[in-house]
C-alpha cells in the first residue's frame, strides 16, 4: 500500500507555500481560464462538488503542462438565506455562520488537491465584494434598468415576514406553521427583458455549449408569434385580450379562462349565484405556489364564474371560467381553451365537462368525432367547422386566420415573450444592501457612488419575526438625504443573491481591485472563460443573469465582449443505489471518510473512470477499491525498471499519449484512463525503463496529481511535474502493427489473412496454412505462393 497519508499532505503543503498554482496575466503567454460554479459555503462539501471540482482540475493541470497560462480560481457564493435562518436558529450571526463554513469547506476542497489560486479567493458577502454588486446596480439605475413596482409576495402574517417559495410549505410558513397568504409589496425589479432579443439571438454563437442547456434557455426567453384575440364580456363589453400561437384553432375555442387574480373576476362575479363559490376557489388558489401552479402533469383545478363572453370569429357566447394554472404574470392572465388541439385544455374540459370541437383533421377523408378522442390532437392537418377557411392546411390558415382578424378588428399580430424582469428585492438582512435613500422631499435617491459600500450594520435582532432585521436598525434606516440633506429613510431590501454570482468570474480576473469591479485591463487579458464547469440545475437562472450581466457591462464599455462562457460543461449528478444522493435521503457517502481511507488521488482516479462527466454517476464501493489497486499497481513499477525498454512496449506508449491527450482535451476521462489501465498492464508484461515510466506519470499526474508528483520527484526530477511538458507521440511509430491481405487463388479471392506488418512470405506461409478457408482449396495440392508485401497473397496451384 502506498504512502497517500503522507504523499498527500506533503504535496498539498509545497503547492500551497510555493504558490504553484497562482498566476499573473502575462501577453506573452497564451491564457486559458478554467472555471467551476462555486459554491454556497454550507459548510461540508459533497460528492456532487467533489465530481464538479474534479473534473476542471484534470483539464486545469492538463493545460498547464501543455504551456498554457492557466487561470483557476476558487471562491464562495456566501449571501443567502439559510445563514439567515440558522441565525434565527441558534440565536447566532450570520457572518460568524458563514465565515466558519467558508473556513472548513476551505480546508476540505484542500484536501483534494485542487490547483486553485488561492491568492484570489473571493467571498461574496464581504463588502469589497459587494459594493460591486451596488456599483453595478446603480450603473442600470442610471440606465433605467432598476425599477419599482408592485409584486406579489408569500407574505407570513404571523412572523410578519416575506417568505421564499421554498418557505412556504403546503401553504404553511416553514417556521412558525401558520397559514401563508400573498400580499402586494412595492419592490425593485431589474429590466432583463430589455435585452431580451439579444440573449436569444446570441445563442447562435455559443456553439460549445450542450444543445439540451440552449434549449431551456430558448424556452425560458420563450419568443413566439401569434395574436391577441379580443374577446369580449357578455354583459360589461369589457375586452379580454387572449395570446394565442394558434389561430388556426380559434373557430374550436369552446371557453375561456381568467387567472384568479385578473382584475375582471371580482366584476363579473358580482350577485351571481356562483360568486361565494369563486371567492372561496380565490382564496384557495392564492395559498397555492406559482410553481406548483404552473407545472405540468398537476391536477388543474377551476370554477365557472357564471358569466360568458363572445368569441369574436363566431360571435358564439362561451362560458368564462378560472383556473390555478393560469397565471396573471404570463400573457395577459387569460388564455381561450382549445380541448380538441391542446392537450391540456382536453384534460381540463374532460374534468369539467366542457365542450368540444374539432377543427383540424388529421386527414381531409377521415372524419373524427369529439366522443372518440382519448387526447388532443396536437398536430397538422385541414381546416374544418371554420367558416371560410375550411379545407386550408392549418399552417396556412393560421397566417391567414391572422390576417383576416386583424383586418376586421378583431384581433393583432403580435409577438409574446415568455421572460419577465427580474425581482432582486429581499426582505432579508443577509445580502447586499440595495444602495437607494427615500427623502420625502426629493423621492428615491441613489446613494453617490463614492458613498459605497452600504455596509451591513454588525448587528441586528434575528428573531424571524416584524420583517427584515435592517428595518430595526435605526441607525441604518435614518440617513441624511445625500441632495437636501434632509433627514431621509434608507432602503432596508438587499439583493437577490443571483446577482453576486452573475458577474464573479469578472471579479476573479482582479481579486483585490479597488477601482471598479474589476481591472479593465485583467479582464480583457484573462476572460473570456475558455470552460466553464457546473450543475444542469443552473441551465436557466444563473446562466441567464450572467449572460444578462456581462451584455450590459459590454454597453457600458468594459470590455469587447458579448458573452462570458465560451464552452460549458453540466456533469452528471452522483447517484448511490440508483438515487440522487442526498442529506435528506440519508444515501450520501463522505468525500472525507473515502480520503481518510484511500486518499484523495483514488477518489478523484475512481470519480473520473466511473463515468463520462455529463452522464449520471452511481457510486460503487467496488469501484474505489479497483482505482486504489491501480494506483498501487503504478507505485510498483518503480520497483522493476530496467536499463532499456522492449520496443514493442514503446510502440504502444505512443499510442496510449495520442489517445489520453485527445480523450483529456474532449473530457472523456474515463476512456483515457482505461488506456492507461491497459498500457499499465503492458508494462507488467514487458519491460519498462525511466522514460517510459516518466511519460506514464505525466499522462496520469492531471488525475491523481500527489501521487504523480511524489514518484516524479523520486525518480529525480527537481521542478514539479506540472512544470513539465505533456508528452508528445511519434507519429511513425502508430502504424498498425498487423495488416489484413486478400488471399487469391487462382486468380480470385478466396479468403482474407491477418500478419504482422512487413511479414516475410515464411512467416504469411505458416499463417494460410492454418488459415481453413484457404486450406479447402491448396489442400494435399502442389502450390506456390506470390506475395505483395503488406497487400496481396497470390497462390497458384
Ligand atoms: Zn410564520
Ligand atoms: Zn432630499
Amino acid at each position: 500500500m502506498y504512502p497517500f497519508k503522507n504523499i498527500e499532505a506533503k504535496w498539498q503543503k509545497a503547492w500551497l507555500e510555493h504558490k504553484a498554482f497562482s498566476v499573473r496575466a502575462d501577453p506573452t503567454k497564451k491564457k486559458y481560464y478554467l472555471l467551476e460554479m462555486f459554491p454556497y459555503p454550507s459548510g461540508r462539501i459533497h460528492m456532487g462538488h467533489v465530481r464538479n471540482y474534479t473534473i476542471g482540475d484534470v483539464a486545469a493541470r492538463f493545460k498547464m503542462m501543455q504551456g498554457f497560462n492557466v487561470l483557476h480560481p476558487m471562491g464562495f457564493d456566501a449571501f443567502g438565506q439559510p445563514a439567515e435562518n440558522a441565525a434565527i436558529k441558534n440565536k447566532s450571526h450570520p457572518a460568524a455562520w458563514t465565515m466558519s463554513c467558508i473556513d472548513q469547506m476551505r480546508e476540505e476542497l484542500k484536501k483534494m488537491g485542487f490547483s486553485y489560486d488561492w491568492d484570489r479567493e473571493i467571498s461574496t458577502c464581504l463588502p469589497e465584494y459587494y459594493r460591486w454588486n451596488q456599483w453595478i446596480f446603480l450603473k442600470m439605475y442610471e440606465k433605467g434598468l432598476a425599477y419599482r413596482k408592485d409584486a406579489i409576495v408569500n407574505w407570513c402574517p404571523d412572523c410578519e415576514t416575506t417568505l421564499a417559495n421554498e418557505e412556504v410549505v403546503d401553504g404553511k410558513c416553514w417556521r412558525c406553521k401558520n397559514e401563508v397568504n400573498q400580499q402586494e409589496l412595492e419592490q425593485w425589479f431589474i429590466k432583463i427583458t430589455a435585452y431580451k432579443e439579444r440573449l436569444l439571438d446570441d445563442l447562435d454563437t455559443l456553439t460549445h455549449w450542450p444543445e439540451r442547456v440552449l434549449i431551456m434557455q430558448k424556452n425560458w426567453i420563450g419568443k413566439s408569434h401569434g395574436v391577441e384575440i379580443y374577446f369580449k364580456e357578455k354583459e360589461t363589453g369589457e375586452i379580454i385580450p387572449v395570446f394565442t400561437t394558434r389561430a388556426d384553432t380559434i373557430f374550436g375555442a369552446t371557453y375561456v379562462v381568467l387567472a384568479p387574480e385578473h382584475p375582471l373576476v371580482r366584476k363579473v362575479i358580482q350577485g351571481k349565484p356562483q360568486e361565494k363559490e369563486v371567492l372561496k376557489f380565490i382564496k384557495k388558489v392564492s395559498k397555492e405556489s406559482k410553481v406548483e401552479r404552473a407545472a405540468a402533469g398537476l391536477k388543474k383545478e377551476g370554477v365557472f364564474t357564471g358569466s360568458f363572453c363572445i368569441n369574436p370569429v363566431n360571435n358564439e357566447a362561451i362560458p368564462l371560467w378560472i383556473a390555478d394554472y393560469v397565471l396573471m404574470e404570463y400573457g395577459t392572465g387569460a388564455i381561450m381553451s382549445v380541448p380538441t388541439h391542446d392537450q391540456r385544455d382536453f384534460l381540463f374540459a374532460k374534468e369539467h365537462g366542457l365542450p368540444m370541437r374539432i377543427v383540424i383533421q388529421r386527414k381531409a377523408d377521415s372524419v373524427q368525432r369529439t366522443e372518440d378522442l382519448t387526447e388532443a390532437y396536437e398536430g397538422d392537418g385541414i381546416q374544418v367547422h371554420s367558416g371560410q377557411f375550411d379545407g386550408l392546411p392549418n399552417q396556412e390558415a393560421k397566417r391567414k386566420i391572422a390576417e383576416w382578424m386583424e383586418k376586421a378588428g378583431m384581433g393583432k399580430i403580435t409577438v409574446n415573450w415568455r421572460l419577465r424582469d427580474w425581482l432582486i428585492s429581499r426582505q432579508r438582512y443577509w445580502g447586499t444592501p440595495i444602495p437607494v435613500i427615500y427623502c420625502k422631499k426629493c423621492g428615491i435617491v441613489p446613494v453617490p457612488y463614492e458613498d459605497l459600500p452600504v455596509e451591513l450594520p454588525k448587528d441586528a435582532p434575528f428573531t424571524g419575526e416584524g420583517g427584515s432585521p435592517l428595518m430595526k436598525v435605526k441607525e441604518f434606516v435614518e440617513v441624511k438625504c445625500p441632495r437636501c440633506k434632509a433627514l431621509a429613510r434608507r432602503e432596508t431590501d438587499t439583493m437577490a443573491t443571483f446577482i453576486d454570482s452573475s458577474w464573479y468570474f469578472l471579479r476573479f480576473c482582479s481579486p483585490r481591485f479597488t477601482g471598479g469591479p474589476f481591472d479593465k485591463e485583467e479582464a480583457a487579458y484573462w476572460m473570456t472563460v475558455d470552460q466553464y464547469i457546473g450543475g444542469i440545475e443552473h441551465a436557466v437562472l444563473h446562466l441567464l443573469y450572467s449572460r444578462f450581466f456581462t451584455k450590459f457591462l459590454y454597453d457600458e464599455g468594459l470590455f469587447n465582449f458579448e458573452e462570458p462562457f465560451q464552452r460549458l460543461l453540466t456533469q452528471g449528478m452522483v447517484l448511490k443505489d440508483g438515487e440522487v444522493m442526498s442529506k435528506s435521503r440519508g444515501n450520501t457517502v463522505d468525500p472525507d471518510e473515502i480520503i481518510d481511507k484511500y486518499g484523495a488521488d483514488t477518489l478523484r482516479l475512481f470519480i473520473l473512470f466511473a463515468a463520462p462527466p455529463e452522464t449520471e454517476l452511481e457510486w460503487d464501493d467496488r469501484g474505489i477499491e479497483g482505482a486504489f489497486k491501480f494506483l498501487n499497481r503504478v507505485w510498483r513499477i518503480q520497483e522493476n525498471l530496467k536499463d532499456k525498454a522492449d520496443g514493442d512496449l514503446i510502440r504502444m506508449m505512443h499510442k496510449t499519449i495520442k489517445r489520453v491527450t485527445e480523450d483529456i482535451r474532449d473530457f472523456k476521462f474515463n476512456t483515457a484512463i482505461a488506456a492507461l489501465m491497459e498500457f499499465v498492464n503492458a508494462i507488467y508484461q514487458s519491460q519498462a525503463d525511466k522514460e517510459v515510466f516518466s511519460r506514464l506519470l505525466l499522462m496520469l499526474a492531471p488525475i491523481a496529481p500527489h501521487f504523480c508528483e511524489e514518484l516524479w520527484q523520486s525518480l529525480g526530477n527537481r521542478e514539479s511535474i506540472f512544470k513539465a511538458r505533456w508528452p508528445t507521440y511519434d507519429s511513425k511509430l502508430l502504424i498498425e502493427e498487423t495488416v489484413t491481405m486478400p488471399v487469391q487463388i487462382n486468380g480470385k479471392v478466396r479468403s482474407h489473412i491477418t500478419t504482422p506488418t512487413n511479414a516475410t512470405i515464411e512467416i504469411v506461409q505458416e499463417i494460410i496454412k492454418n488459415d481453413a478457408k484457404s486450406l479447402q482449396w491448396i489442400q494435399g495440392k502442389p502450390y506456390k505462393i506470390i506475395l505483395v508485401p503488406n497487400k496481396l497473397a497470390s497462390i497458384v496451384i
